[in-house]
């Protein structure tokens, strides 16, 4: 063991939430130590959310060269190079980890490669790879993130059975892909497989796809998904995978209401599982600081991010769902300061979630069905993409945008939507949500034309019983309270 060091604060992980907070630290006057055993930048920058939106987008840009033709350019040719594709998505990927390498030595944290284990409430054992040291702390955030489940029967061998990382890594397309769930990661990556050209089949245990997701969004994706030929077997669990050499032969079993059982023998070239993500807090030697995860691994926080053990942070994914970059990055700028002693705390109203599907899915805030579980009385306003000049003329009509309105209070509540740039379109409801907006609000509001958001403004609108771009036959309430007060 070399020499013991003592550290100010600690920060375990450098991924969207370490590194977020140790930067936040420093600016705040601390000592940061930020410690991590893999590459700066975590799991999003390096093997999640970055190298998956650059293939998406690529994938999405070749699909679209082949419909050029519709728009009259004839492009001949067009040919997918994957060994390029990859090179640029590393290199989009070491672009973004080598700045967030350069801001935290700008900075003045101090970096540590190694793997670091409690050795009691203020102390850890840091393994590197010059040997073994101890480092004592006044304050540790956690900020480990999680991986891939795991599936028994289907070990991954990143060769023929995938998870996210494998399949963000293939070297040639395959021909044929079964995903082992229809989440985030099975649809986005499945979506990706199908566009440059693998036969795809998504199997999804329970009724719907994108659990929690509301059902008329994700019947947008499926429906362009079956249309593209994507196989979509939901109710379905896989029960074994059978391998020759060349191919592989997945036993499924669909459940369907009213038609009993039935198992399906589908013959594949690969798999990929994607049944979720679990903490990294089992190989931390939590028990030596006095703190229990709960029965899924999930370290309990308070609104400031604190545990149980007052010196020990916890944040992002293993401080427990929703596991998204945007909310562990959110609280890790939390913990940072009430560490350093500001009254921060963590009373996120609209946690906007982004799925990056074709058309995307955007969400924020709550659907209608959470609404009136909740007590709301609703009001609803839906725009549909088709009717928005903007989608048209870029050729992406599909879908819509749904506002969820109290009718009690106008205020509102939820903001759902599928279609073209969903991810960039939720922003806008998010910050009316945390700002306590009136749904009137967005419809009063000057939208720019022709754009996209202004289909988060007719739908407001249509809250309102009177979106000029369709047609509401029926208008209720509001509406027709303001063309009574017009006409008095
Ligand atoms: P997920 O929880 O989104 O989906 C897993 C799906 O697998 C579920 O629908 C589940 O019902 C199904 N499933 C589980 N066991 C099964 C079985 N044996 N057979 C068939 N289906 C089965 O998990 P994920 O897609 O692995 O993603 C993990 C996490 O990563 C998510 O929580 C998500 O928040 C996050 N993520 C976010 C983004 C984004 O923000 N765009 C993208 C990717 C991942």
């Amino acid at each position: 063991m070399s020499q013991d060091v003592s550290a100010d604060v600690v920060v375990l992980g450098a991924g969207p939430a370490g590194y977020v907070s140790a930067i936040r630290l420093a600016q705040l006057g601390k000592k940061v130590t930020i410690i991590d055993k893999d590459e700066i930048g975590g799991v999003c920058l390096n093997r999640g959310c970055i190298p998956s939106k650059v293939l998406i987008h690529a994938a999405s840009f070749y699909e679209k060269i082949s419909r050029a033709a519709e728009m009259g350019i004839d492009v001949d040719g067009a040919r997918l190079d994957l060994p390029r594709l990859m090179k640029w998505k590393n290199s989009v990927v070491k672009k973004l980890t080598s700045g967030v390498a350069t801001l935290l030595k700008a900075n003045g944290c101090k970096v540590v490669a190694g793997t670091a284990r409690f050795s009691g409430p203020s102390e850890l054992a840091i393994t590197t790879s010059d040997g073994q040291f101890r480092m004592s702390f006044n304050q540790c955030v956690i900020a480990t993130g999680s991986r891939p489940v795991s599936l028994p029967g289907f070990e991954v061998d990143q060769k023929r059975i995938l998870d996210s990382s494998g399949a963000l890594d293939v070297t040639e397309v395959p021909r044929s892909m079964l995903c082992v769930g229809g989440g985030y990661i099975g649809l986005e990556l499945g979506t990706f497989f199908a566009k440059l050209g693998t036969d795809v089949t998504v199997v999804e245990a329970f009724p719907n796809l994108l659990g929690g997701v509301d059902p008329e969004l994700t019947a947008v994706v499926r429906k362009k998904l079956e249309k593209r030929g994507v196989k979509v077997m939901t109710h379905t669990q896989v029960k074994s995978v059978r391998r020759t050499e060349n191919e592989m032969t997945v036993l499924v079993s669909q459940a369907l209401p009213d038609e009993g059982v039935v198992e399906t023998s589908i013959p594949v070239e690969v798999v990929l599982v994607t049944v979720g993500r679990i903490p990294n807090s089992d190989h931390l030697d939590l028990e030596k600081t006095g703190l229990v995860p709960d029965s899924r691994g999930f370290v309990a926080v308070n609104s400031r991010m604190q545990t149980k053990v007052p010196q020990i942070y916890a944040i992002g994914d293993v401080a427990g769902p929703p596991l998204l970059a945007h909310k562990g990055s959110k609280q890790g700028i939390i913990a940072a300061e009430a560490i350093a002693g500001l009254k921060s705390s963590y009373d996120v109203i609209a946690m906007p979630a982004v799925i990056f599907t074709d058309p995307e899915i955007a969400t924020v805030g709550l659907s209608e069905a959470e609404a009136r579980e909740k007590g709301f009385e609703t009001k609803v306003g839906t725009f549909p993409f088709i009717a928005n000049g903007r989608a048209l003329s870029i050729g992406e009509g599909e879908g819509f945008v749904r506002l969820i309105g109290d009718a009690k209070t106008g205020r509102l509540l939820g903001a759902h939507i599928v279609g073209p740039d969903a991810s960039n379109l939720i922003s806008e409801p998010a910050l009316a949500i945390e700002m306590g907006a009136q749904v009137e609000d967005v419809a009063l509001t000057v939208h720019p034309h022709p754009s996209l958001p202004e289909a988060l403004m007719e739908a407001a609108e249509a809250t309102l019983g009177h979106a000029i771009h369709i047609y509401q036959r029926d208008p209720r309430g509001d509406a027709r309270a303001h063309r009574e007060r017009a006409r008095a």
